[in-house]
């Protein structure tokens, strides 16, 4: 975990003519917001809510799941051919993880300049700027395009963080940094020069350091077995997630829970 951050889906870039990159039938969630951020395309969002929403590049879906909510996410019929972006989860705390469940659409991200590019800052506060995302837990999500030169980001010290370049050359402090590797930066650091040779990209990461230890199965976050075991049979046979209209096509079943672990300890 990076804070209250527990999974990152990072797809694409994809070009496609006639296939449908993205089909994910409606399932459900408990414990946890997902965060979807995309660089090209358009994915059509659909929930339990009633809500049904298109987001493009620049705009930001939160969803938070509470005690439960189902979803469904697949490319749109009109579409520009492209997509690529990325979903991360957040895991709510104990004090929110059990309430209701909501939906939110940004259409615009503030954006700050650095010394050499510009963050888009997503989730969180940076500088005096805060993102309108509500969270829960202390929480930075930002993208970086970077120009050629050397940037200093101030860090918020009791924060740990993570950073991801997507593309470009970036070192890190004098050490190059792989694309598409998350590199983790516990808490302590007040600040992060990056130096990079040419145009960069990268996704930016950091938060609170998330104080108890959970459990991650499937498309739920919970802290016991029994709670993941009450919302898979709840969701193959019950009704405690409501219904997505509006989608074709069978909903995803909860696979069998086998081979059960502890929960994990925190970051
Ligand atoms: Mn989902």
């Amino acid at each position: 975990m990076i804070g209250a951050w527990c999974f990152l889906d990072r797809y694409g870039p994809l070009s496609f003519t006639d296939e449908k990159p993205m089909d994910v039938a409606p399932h459900p969630h408990i414990g946890l917001q997902t965060v979807s951020w995309l660089y090209e395309g358009e994915v059509l969002h659909r929930d339990s809510l009633g809500n049904e929403n298109l987001i493009r590049p620049g705009e930001l879906n939160i969803m938070t799941s509470g005690a439960a909510i189902a979803h469904s996410e697949e490319t749109p019929v009109e579409n520009r051919g492209r997509l690529n972006g990325a979903q991360l989860w957040v895991a709510l705390p104990e004090a929110r993880r059990n309430g209701n469940p909501e939906f939110q659409h940004v259409d615009d991200v503030p954006e700050l300049a650095l010394a050499n590019g510009t963050m888009r800052l997503f989730v969180g506060r940076h500088g005096g700027t805060s993102s309108p995302a509500q969270v829960h837990t202390p929480l930075l999500g930002a993208e970086l395009a970077l120009r050629a030169g050397e940037t200093m980001l101030e860090l918020e010290p009791e924060h740990e963080h993570g950073i991801l370049v997507e593309e470009g050359r970036v070192e890190a402090e004098g050490q190059p940094l792989l694309v598409s590797s998350l590199y983790y930066l516990p808490a302590g650091r007040s600040s992060l020069t990056l130096t990079s040779e040419r145009a960069a990209r990268a996704l930016l990461l950091g938060g609170l350091p998330f104080p108890e230890p959970i459990l991650m199965w499937w498309n739920f976050v919970a802290r016991s077995w029994d709670e993941i075991e009450d919302a898979r049979v709840q969701w193959n046979g019950g009704d405690r997630f409501g219904a997505v209209h509006g989608y074709r096509g069978a909903r995803l079943e909860a696979p069998e829970l086998k081979r059960p672990a502890g929960p994990q300890p925190m970051s």
